[in-house]
């Protein structure tokens, strides 16, 4: 019998790894840097090494571990583990999910970290046991994750529930890392929020905007800050960027008819001055009965979303 999940969520510059019970307690969480170095290839090595070693500390016997579930950002075949791009680790045609197999001699799941976020919040946290579930994450960009029937979508090659790259502006936009332009991200992320803000600054020199911009960087968090204390300008970049985001959220939602959305990543601590104005453009645009169903809320684990989800992969799978 397996007492323990793995869970492992890797990110451009760490990754983050925790020992979950199958109840969801952690028992230990840590991380390790990301070394991207030679296209990220000691990365599974690192992590094996780091588990293996945090074990013995733990005094936790392999065979007390179930798997790992591990999450990376970008397009992974879930049946493989098979990473065919994740720009910001280096990684391209990568055999990610075999190598970190044969490195720590336990069976491995791999999905994509917004997917992991997802399950970790339908598992434990704000989307808790949702059949329907979508769940967005705004961070530098944005990721997606979609519950449907109780599984999370993944897609004919992975790219299912890509909200980040739903085209907003057609024909135009600002230039996608995807190589698109006008995606959602563009737009609706903490990078699409600065850059609006920026935009919008030069529009309105008297705007609190430009205070920011002297002193130092602007960060999406200025802005909410700023429309806070009620500046014109800044008000109108975050109803843009709610509007923007409730409409591709409410066309998202008339194919799986969600009971719940779930906001997570940085972005998301504005709480209620980005959830209120998103919920309104979300109604104004979904189907009344589609709306009708549906709640939001904020992600409740935070950084722990990617490894607590990571646990559920090898938990389901279990
Ligand atoms: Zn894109």
């Amino acid at each position: 019998m397996s007492h323990y999940y793995i869970g492992a969520d890797i990110g451009g510059t760490t990754v983050k790894l925790a020992i979950i019970e199958e109840n969801g307690t952690i028992t230990k969480k840590w991380e390790i840097p990301t070394n991207t170095d030679n296209q990220g290839e000691a990365i599974p090595s690192d992590i094996a090494a780091s588990i293996s070693n945090t074990l013995k500390e733990e005094a936790i016997d392999t065979s007390m571990v179930a798997g790992i579930g591990a999450g990376a950002p970008g397009f992974v075949d879930t049946t493989t583990g098979y990473i065919h791009e994740a720009v910001n680790i280096g990684w391209k045609d990568f055999d990610f999910g075999n190598l970190l197999k044969e490195l720590t001699g336990m069976t491995v799941w791999v999905d994509n970290d917004a997917n992991l976020a997802a399950l970790g919040e339908n598992w434990l946290g704000a989307g808790e046991g949702c059949t329907e579930l979508i769940a967005v994450t705004l961070g530098t960009g944005v990721g997606g994750g979609i519950i449907a029937n109780g599984q999370i979508l993944n897609g004919a090659n992975g790219t299912a529930a890509e909200l980040g790259h739903v085209t907003v502006v057609p024909d135009g936009g600002a230039p996608c890392n995807c190589g698109k332009t006008g995606c959602l991200e563009t737009v609706s992320s903490a990078t699409g929020i600065v850059r609006k803000a920026k935009e919008a600054a030069e529009k309105y020199p008297e705007s609190k905007l430009n205070a920011y911009l002297n002193d130092a960087t602007l960060t999406s968090k200025d802005v909410f800050e700023a429309a806070k204390d009620g500046d014109k300008a800044a008000s109108g970049v975050i109803a843009e960027i709610t509007d923007v985001l409730g409409m591709a959220i409410a066309n998202m939602a008339i194919a799986i008819n969600p009971e719940k959305i779930v906001i997570g990543g940085g972005v998301s601590k504005a709480g209620e001055l980005l959830l209120e104005p998103l919920e309104k453009a979300y109604r104004k645009y979904a189907l009344p009965r589609t709306a009708e169903a549906s709640s939001f809320g904020i992600a409740e684990l935070g950084n722990d979303a990617g490894v607590i989800g990571g646990a559920f992969l090898v938990k389901k799978n279990n």
